[in-house]
């Protein structure tokens, strides 16, 4: 039995565990039904993302997270049983060596592996202290040959993801596990829903569930012909900014410190006004928050901005160490900050509140 503070230590580790790399994100859209169901109409379409709506009043405002995690997908079987593995999203090659991974069958069964390489004693010099491209890596599942392979059911574009499972560090509040991001950002999703059950709304709330975000935000290109949303709050599993190499000032990503509130990254620049109302919010509340400007990355965010005539986006996320790597760590009394501050935010977007974020005439006087 997991133990967490007032996190659901074992929802947080059925989304955690959940195998969904991108394109693939069936076993996480599962848990979206399962748990908010009962709580509205749910729906599905096209690409694969989900939706819950809450009915209720104009505005409709979008909770939106992505489903899917940084993964693999079988590209070539080897004779000799080894398995060729193409990169899906951002993978960093330093942290894949030996590292265990689950390939998903297309019967649904999870045959386990390791990342192998050439060990270094046979490499040559320069090869040895440089980092190996993905195509001196294979996966390992203890086949002999080709036709073991198969009989494991194993077929060209199975999905591969880290074989990694939540568990709670010796340190209260602290975690390891995989595809934090997002499935930190999807659980407080659910939370909100579930905290927010039976409370009058001043809104029609809509949770999404977006697939191949980490491929190109794909999935949130079309969400928005599902749910025409007036705003969109994303939640996130971004990158923290806290271990050793980074200078203490500049960090605005660290475990423990609160919900972060990214205002700007290359692929979206935030609504200032709803940027304003959520530190407004979280001051309010007493909820630990911090600002973020970042020079890298991307979210939801930069592809729900353009659904019909634009719509104001912000991204709340938890900071997460080590994202995009088999093992990240996050402090859930972040989690649990993501989950109040977006809780009361959403109690906050009234008919109002929303028209005033793009009423530019007021904006600009
Ligand atoms: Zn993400």
């Amino acid at each position: 039995m997991l133990v967490g503070m007032t996190i659901d230590a074992n929802l947080l580790k059925e989304c955690c565990d959940a195998h969904g790399v991108s394109g693939h994100e069936g076993e996480v859209r599962n848990v979206f039904r399962r748990v908010l169901g009962r709580m509205g109409e749910v729906a599905t379409a096209g690409a694969g993302n989900i939706v819950c709506e809450r009915a209720g009043a104009w505005p409709r405002v979008m909770l939106a997270a992505h489903m899917d995690e940084i993964g693999f997908l079988v590209q070539s079987v080897g004779e000799d049983g080894f398995l060729s593995i193409v990169p899906i999203g951002g993978w960093w090659n330093h942290t894949l060596l030996s590292q265990k991974v689950v390939v998903k069958t297309r019967s649904g069964r999870k045959v386990r592996g390791v990342i192998g390489s050439k060990p270094p004693h046979f490499l040559p010099e320069n090869q040895r202290n440089s980092v190996l491209p993905i195509e001196a890596l294979f996966v390992d599942v203890g086949a002999a040959s080709a036709d073991e392979v198969a009989e494991l059911g194993i077929a060209l574009g199975d999905p591969v993801a880290p074989g990694v499972e939540l568990e709670a560090f010796d340190m209260p509040h602290r975690w390891v596990g995989k595809a934090f991001d997002n499935r930190a950002g999807f659980y407080a999703m659910l939370e909100v829903m579930r905290g927010l059950e039976g409370c009058e709304l001043p809104n029609t709330l809509i949770a999404a569930g977006t697939v191949q975000e980490e491929v190109g935000t794909r999935g949130a290109r079309t969400v928005g012909e599902l749910a025409e949303m007036d705003c969109a709050i994303v939640l996130e599993g971004p990158p923290a900014d806290d271990t050793p190499g980074f200078a203490g000032s500049g960090r605005q990503g660290v475990l423990g410190k609160g919900a972060q509130v990214r205002m700007y990254d290359p692929t979206a620049i935030m609504n200032p006004a709803l940027v304003e109302l959520v530190r407004r919010t979280a001051e309010e509340n007493g909820i630990p928050f911090q600002m973020t400007v970042r020079r890298s990355g991307g979210t939801d965010a930069g592809a729900l901005q353009f659904v019909g005539p634009g719509v104001p986006c912000v991204v709340i996320g938890v900071p997460t160490r080590y994202i995009h790597a088999h093992h990240g760590v996050l402090d859930d009394r972040d989690l649990q900050a993501v989950i109040d501050l977006t809780m009361a935010l959403v109690k906050k977007l009234d008919a109002a509140a929303v028209v005033s974020l793009t009423d530019y005439e007021s904006l600009d006087a």
